[in-house]
C-alpha cells in the first residue's frame, strides 16, 4: 500500500485540477458544479492558473504520475484552454515519464477535431459521462443528450485515436429490470471501452430527484431487483473479459484508473481549484467549495482552504480499511496500521476477524479484502469501522 510520504524525495502523487461547470444540471447531481455565464467561466480560468503559480514552489519534491481534470464538466471549456492548462501545469510541476492524464467529458461539449486536439495536447484518457444507452433513462436523470449523441460522442473519441476510454454508467433508475439493464450493458460492451464505472443510482438531497422522490413521483427498484442488477453488471462485464477491481469500476487488464487507486489506496493527491481536495504528508485540506467565492480569494490574496485536518490514530485506521476494502483485490493489512499504535493494530484485526466470520471480508497471508457479499454492504462495513472507535 502506498502511504504517499510526500516528505521523501521524488514521492510520486496524482493531479487533480476541478472544472465546477457544466451546461446544465442533472437531476441526480449533488457534485460541484453549477451553470454560470462564459465571463465566470473565464476568470474562474485565470483563477486556477493563479492557484498554480501559487502552490507548485510547495511541492517541487513530488513527482505527479496522474493527472486528472474532472468537474463539472471539463469541456465546456475549448480544447485549447483545457491544453494550455495542462502545459502550464507540466511547467510548474514535476511530472513522471509517461503519465496518465484523464480528462472527463460528456456528449454533446465535444467533437472528433476538438478530441484529437487534446489527445495530440497530452490527454491519453478519456472519461465520458454516457451514463445509458437508453432515452427514457436519460431524460429521468436529466441529461441534455440522447443515447445516439453518447454513441457518437464514444466513436468520435475513437476517430480521435484515443486509446483509453472510459464510461460512465447509472444503474437502479426505477424502471430497470435485469432485462433491461442487461440490454444497455450488452451496447455498452460492444462499444469496446477499456474501462467502465458503473454506479448505483442514489438520491442526495437538494437534487430535483429528492424532490420528486418525496413529492411520490417514483420508487427505486426493491432490494431483490438491485441486488439482481448487480449480478447482471458483474455476469455481463466479466464474461467480456473485464476485471472488477474496485466496487463501482471494471477494466481490461491493465487499465485500471491510476489516479483514481491513489485515493482508495491511501496515496498523494494535490487537488487544484474551487472544492479540490488534497492528501500531502497526512495532511488533508480542502479549498473552499464555491466558485465564484474561489476566484475572488484567489485574486485578493486569501487562504483558498476552507477544512483542513491531520489524520491519525483508529480514525486514520478505520479510513484506510474503509477505502481499501472497495478494493476487490484487497490490501495489506501492514498498509493499513502503518504508523499507528499496536492497539490499533489489535482493534482493527479484531473488527476485521468478526467481519470475516460474517462472510463480508477474507483474511488470506496479510491481505485482507471484501467478499462479494461485502461489497454490495459496503456501507455497513464502513460503520461496524467507524464504530469500532
Ligand atoms: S454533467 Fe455531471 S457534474 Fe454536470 S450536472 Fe450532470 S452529473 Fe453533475
Amino acid at each position: 500500500m502506498d502511504l504517499g510520504d510526500t516528505q521523501h524525495p521524488k514521492a510520486k502523487a496524482g493531479l487533480y485540477l476541478h472544472f465546477p461547470y457544466c451546461l446544465h444540471k442533472c437531476a441526480y447531481c449533488d457534485f460541484n458544479s453549477k451553470v454560470a455565464s462564459s465571463q465566470e467561466r473565464d476568470r474562474y480560468l485565470d483563477a486556477l492558473r493563479r492557484e498554480m503559480d501559487a502552490v507548485a514552489p510547495l511541492h517541487g519534491d513530488v513527482v505527479f504520475d496522474s493527472v486528472y481534470f474532472g468537474g463539472g464538466t471539463p469541456t465546456l471549456f475549448s480544447p485549447q484552454y483545457l491544453v494550455q492548462v495542462l502545459e502550464m501545469a507540466r511547467r510548474h510541476f514535476l511530472f513522471a515519464d509517461r503519465p496518465e492524464v484523464t480528462v472527463e467529458a460528456n456528449p454533446n461539449t465535444v467533437d472528433v477535431t476538438g478530441l484529437e486536439y487534446l489527445r495530440s495536447g497530452g490527454f491519453n484518457r478519456l472519461s465520458l459521462g454516457i451514463q445509458s444507452l437508453d432515452d427514457v433513462d436519460l431524460r429521468f436523470l436529466g441529461r441534455v443528450h440522447s443515447a445516439r449523441e453518447g454513441i457518437s460522442a464514444f466513436t468520435g473519441a475513437r476517430a480521435a485515436r484515443f486509446r483509453n476510454l472510459t464510461v460512465d454508467l447509472i444503474r437502479g433508475l426505477p424502471h430497470h429490470t435485469p432485462e433491461s439493464w442487461r440490454r444497455i450493458v450488452d451496447q455498452i460492451v460492444d462499444l469496446g471501452p477499456e474501462h467502465i464505472s458503473c454506479y448505483g443510482l442514489t438520491i442526495e438531497e437538494g437534487t430535483k430527484l429528492h424532490r420528486l422522490q418525496s413529492q411520490g413521483a417514483f420508487v427505486l427498484p426493491d432490494e431483490d431487483t438491485a441486488l439482481a442488477l448487480i449480478d447482471v453488471t458483474d455476469e455481463v462485464f466479466s464474461a467480456a473479459g473485464f476485471v472488477h477491481y474496485e466496487v463501482s469500476n471494471w477494466a481490461r487488464p491493465n487499465r485500471e484508473c491510476g489516479h483514481n487507486l491513489k485515493y482508495w489506496q491511501g496515496g498523494s493527491y494535490l487537488g487544484i481549484g474551487a472544492g479540490a481536495w488534497s492528501y500531502l504528508g497526512g495532511r488533508r485540506y480542502g479549498n473552499v467549495r464555491d466558485p465564484r467565492e474561489y476566484a475572488r480569494r484567489v485574486f485578493a490574496g486569501e487562504p483558498l482552504v476552507d477544512e483542513a485536518e491531520e489524520l491519525g490514530g483508529w480514525d486514520l485506521v478505520a479510513e484506510r480499511a474503509m477505502l481499501g476494502l472497495r478494493l476487490v483485490g484487497g490490501v495489506e493489512f501492514e498498509g493499513l496500521v502503518r504508523g499507528t499504535s499496536p492497539e490499533e493494530g489489535a482493534r482493527l484485526r479484531s473488527v476485521l476477524t468478526e467481519l470475516a466470520g460474517e462472510g463480508l471480508v477474507w483474511l488470506n497471508n496479510g491481505t485482507v479484502g471484501p467478499t462479494p457479499r461485502g461489497l454490495v454492504l459496503l456501507n455497513q462495513v464502513g460503520v461496524r469501522l467507524l464504530s469500532a472507535q
